[in-house]
C-alpha cells in the first residue's frame, strides 16, 4: 500500500520567524504549517481546501522543496527514485526539480510579456537541459501545446494577444513540458472568470489523467475541488482538520469546520434543507492561535477539553481522518 504514496509528509511544520519580539526569550513566528501528515497517493488528484492565511500554499510549496521545513519530514517516492526532501542533496535537489512543478495563480504575472510562446513554454526544457537539439525542444512544444490545446498559430505571438484562459492553458504547458510526475496547482484558476474555470479544469483533470501525473490541487473553493479531486483534505490555521475521498467528504463531513464550508456552497436543490451552520468570525491570527483546538474559538459544538487539548488527526481503514473531539457525538 505504501508503495502507491507519491508524496508522505509527517509532522510537517513550516514556522516563519516574525521581526521585533522580545530580546530574550523566544522568537516569535507564524506556525504557518504545523504537524502535518499527508500521503499523496500516486495519480491522485488531490485536493486541498481552507480558508485564505489557512497555510495551503506554505504547504504546497514544502512538498516541492520551496518553503523551509522546520521539523518533520516530506518523503517523495516514484519508480525511480525515492528523496527524503530534508536531506535531499543538491543534485538531487536538480533532479526533484525535474520531477515536480508549480502551476502559478496569476496567469498575467506569471508569463514574461517579451517572450513568444513557444520560447515561454520551451524555456524549462532549455534550462534543466532536456533536450538536445532545438529540432527536439520544437517537437516536445508542440507536442504539449497540442495538449493544452494551443496551436502553431498561438506558438508565434506574445502573450498579451491572449485571454485569461489561454494564457494559463500557457502557463499548464511550460508547467508540464519537462514530463513531471508531481505537480502543485495553487489556485490555478481563481483569477480565472467562472466560465472559463470549467474549461480549464476539465483541461487539467484529462493532462492529468493521460500523462499520470499526481497533482496537489489547492483552493479556497471548496465546489471547485469537488468538481475534479478525487481526495480532499481540509486545512486550518496550519493544521489538517479532515481528509477523506472527494464523495465521502461532501456525503459524510465530520469536522464542524468542514461542515461549514460546505453550507456556505450555494445549493442547486432550492428544498434542501439548511441545517448546516454557518461560519461566524475570522481566522484566528496565526502569530498567537488558541490553545487547544485552533477551531474552538469559531465552533459551535466547542466543550471544555476543545478549549485544552488539541485533537489529533484520527486515521480510519476507509481513508477518512478527521481531527475533533465531537466528532462521534456529532453524527446525525
Ligand atoms: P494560504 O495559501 O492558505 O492562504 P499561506 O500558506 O500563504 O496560506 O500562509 C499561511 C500563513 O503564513 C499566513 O499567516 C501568512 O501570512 C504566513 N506566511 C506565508 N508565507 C510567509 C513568509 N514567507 N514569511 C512570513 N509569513 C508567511
Ligand atoms: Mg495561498
Amino acid at each position: 500500500m505504501s508503495d502507491d504514496i507519491l508524496i508522505k509528509a509527517r509532522d510537517l511544520s513550516v514556522h516563519y520567524p516574525l521581526s521585533g519580539g522580545k530580546l530574550f526569550g523566544p522568537k516569535p513566528v507564524v506556525k504557518a504549517c504545523e504537524g502535518v501528515n499527508l500521503d499523496i497517493a500516486k495519480g491522485s488528484f488531490f485536493g486541498l481546501v481552507g480558508e485564505s492565511g489557512s497555510g495551503k500554499t506554505t504547504l504546497g510549496r514544502a512538498c516541492l522543496k520551496a518553503a523551509p521545513i522546520t521539523r518533520g519530514t516530506v518523503r517523495y517516492k516514484d519508480e525511480d527514485v525515492s528523496y527524503d526532501l530534508t536531506q535531499i542533496d543538491k543534485e538531487q535537489l536538480t533532479d526533484y526539480r525535474k520531477r515536480s512543478q508549480l502551476i502559478f495563480q496569476d496567469p498575467y504575472a506569471a508569463l514574461s510579456p517579451r517572450m513568444t510562446v513557444r520560447d515561454i513554454i520551451a524555456e524549462p526544457l532549455e534550462v534543466m537541459g532536456l533536450t538536445s537539439s532545438r529540432e527536439e525542444t520544437d517537437e516536445r512544444v508542440r507536442e504539449i501545446a497540442a495538449k493544452c490545446r494551443l496551436n502553431l498559430e498561438h506558438l508565434r505571438r506574445f502573450p498579451h494577444a491572449f485571454s485569461g484562459g489561454q494564457r494559463q492553458r500557457i502557463s499548464i504547458a511550460r508547467a508540464l513540458v519537462s514530463r513531471p510526475h508531481f505537480v502543485v496547482a495553487d489556485e490555478s484558476v481563481a483569477a480565472l472568470d467562472v466560465s472559463i474555470q470549467a474549461d480549464v479544469l476539465n483541461l487539467l483533470k484529462e493532462i492529468q489523467a493521460e500523462m499520470g501525473l499526481t497533482f496537489l490541487f489547492i483552493s479556497h473553493d471548496l465546489s471547485v475541488v469537488a468538481h475534479v479531486c478525487d481526495h480532499v483534505a481540509v486545512m486550518y490555521l496550519g493544521r489538517l482538520v479532515e481528509s477523506a475521498p472527494t464523495r465521502e467528504l461532501f456525503a459524510a463531513p465530520r469536522h464542524p469546520y468542514t461542515k461549514a464550508l460546505l453550507s456556505a456552497i450555494p445549493s442547486l436543490d432550492p428544498d434542501a434543507p439548511k441545517t448546516a451552520q454557518k461560519l461566524e468570525g475570522e481566522i484566528p491570527s496565526p502569530t498567537n492561535p488558541p490553545p487547544g483546538c485552533k477551531f474552538q474559538t469559531r465552533c459551535p459544538n466547542a466543550i471544555d477539553i476543545c478549549r485544552v487539548d488539541e485533537p489529533k488527526l484520527e486515521h480510519s481503514s476507509t481513508g477518512h481522518e478527521v481531527a475533533c473531539h465531537r466528532w462521534q457525538d456529532l453524527m446525525d
